[in-house]
């Protein structure tokens, strides 16, 4: 079976059609610049393909010049659309790079025309989508999985151009634009099929996972701080908590009389202040959330019970000067030992929720270490301490 130039460039506009049509749409609900950027590299295609049937009529302008043109900028456009979607920003001379392949495409007397076209055509497609590729990858700390088909649709679509800018002078490889002869040529519109298809399955796939990530995201944070929550620190913590270390309840002290006395604004205020407190002053492996209400928690990995005791007493001593108050928005902490290789951090928590209720019996703005535990809870192994009287 054998399918004709013609057919192919047929089937690639179409599907370049209902690509840019489909991201477009996507594009006015969701005002995601990547999406336009990709949606105008599909219409560049369009454009593409509807003007290369007027090369048979030899319009070599319109029909092999700017059609041919078409092709680098689409990828320059998918370039734009990868930076925008790991935001990155591209250096301005990025932007001259299509304008400078057109240029160079139209000097008359560089060689055979056919032969230096498909040179400068092939080595800025490769050019453009290898560094797409590479913003990605650079990129995939903030874009995680989402990226990886995209990434590899860009490397092998780059790399079959850069082999193709290496055969452009080979004979036969491109004998004749207009003519569509040539090797390479229905090789060439056939990859161009497999590639439209693979990055608007990969951009709609990449779409659908950074929606569930931002979910996600939005099921596991507090809106009002931006902390984890209580959803959030459990997913988070359920790695880290096996390395073993501390645990911090921490309250803020006579928060009722705050809220009362100078209203829900100001009570908010400090809720906020207290999570940038908190992200100043703990280590960067602490994974702090608030749980609800003046009620915030944090797990410190690989911090043994003493140093954290120390740590909560400066996050105590700290709050209260920056409050300046007397009891009244300050912190009350309760610590508690986290064992290595533990599975739930429960046991952790009523003991720190012991610490805490330690600390406010004792007169607030202080930090105590859970005194005492039952007697099942020590048999179980949950606890590291030997059973001790209270107080
Ligand atoms: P204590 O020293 O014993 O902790 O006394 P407290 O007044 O702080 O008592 P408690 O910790 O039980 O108070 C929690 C208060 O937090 C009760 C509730 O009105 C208030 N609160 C809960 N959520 C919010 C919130 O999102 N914003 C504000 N401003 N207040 C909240
Ligand atoms: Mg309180």
């Amino acid at each position: 079976m054998s399918v004709d130039a013609q057919t192919m460039l047929l089937l690639s506009n179409a599907i370049a059609f209902v690509a840019a049509t489909f991201l477009l749409i996507e594009w006015r609900s969701l005002r995601e610049r990547f999406l336009l950027s990709f949606a105008l590299g599909f219409l560049c295609i369009v454009v593409g393909c509807t003007l290369a049937p007027l090369r048979q009529s030899g319009d070599f302008l319109l029909g092999v010049w700017l059609s041919n043109s078409m092709v680098p900028l689409a990828h320059f456009m998918f370039l734009l659309g990868a930076a925008s979607f790991a935001q990155r920003r591209l250096s301005p001379a990025w932007f001259a790079a299509p304008l400078l392949c057109s240029a160079l495409m139209a000097i008359p007397g560089l060689g055979d025309r056919d032969q230096v076209m498909s040179l400068f055509n092939a080595a800025f497609v490769a050019v453009f989508c290898l560094r797409a590729a590479g913003v990605l990858l650079e990129a995939r700390r903030t874009t995680g999985s989402e990226t990886r088909t995209l990434v590899a649709t860009f490397v092998v679509h780059g790399s079959f151009y850069a082999v193709k800018a290496g055969c452009a002078f080979v004979p036969g490889a491109f004998v004749d634009l207009s003519s569509y002869s040539g090797v390479l040529i229905p090789i060439s519109l056939f990859e161009g099929i497999l590639v439209e298809v693979a990055l608007a399955m990969s951009i709609a796939g990449a779409l659908r996972r950074r929606r569930e990530e931002r979910a996600t995201r939005l099921a596991e944070s507090d809106p009002l701080t931006g902390l984890l929550n209580r959803r959030g620190f459990e997913a988070r913590t359920r790695d880290v908590q096996q390395q073993g270390g501390s645990l911090l309840l921490i309250d803020i002290d006579n928060f009722k009389t705050i809220n009362d006395c100078f209203g829900h604004q100001d009570g908010d205020r400090l809720l906020v202040d207290l999570s940038a407190f908190l992200a100043v002053r703990l280590p960067a492996s602490a994974v702090t959330a608030r749980l609800g209400g003046d009620e915030f928690v944090v797990l410190l990995p690989r911090i043994d019970e003493g140093r954290s005791l120390r740590l909560a007493e400066d996050l105590c001593t700290g709050f209260a000067i920056r409050q300046g108050a007397d009891n009244c928005g300050t912190l009350s902490i309760g610590c508690a030992p986290v064992l290595p290789g533990v599975q739930d951090l429960s046991p952790a928590m009523r003991q720190a929720d012991r610490g805490l209720y330690e600390a406010k019996s004792k007169g607030r703005n202080r930090a105590c270490l859970a005194p005492c535990f039952s007697g099942s809870e020590a048999r179980a192994g949950i606890l590291p301490y030997p059973i001790a009287a209270s107080g």
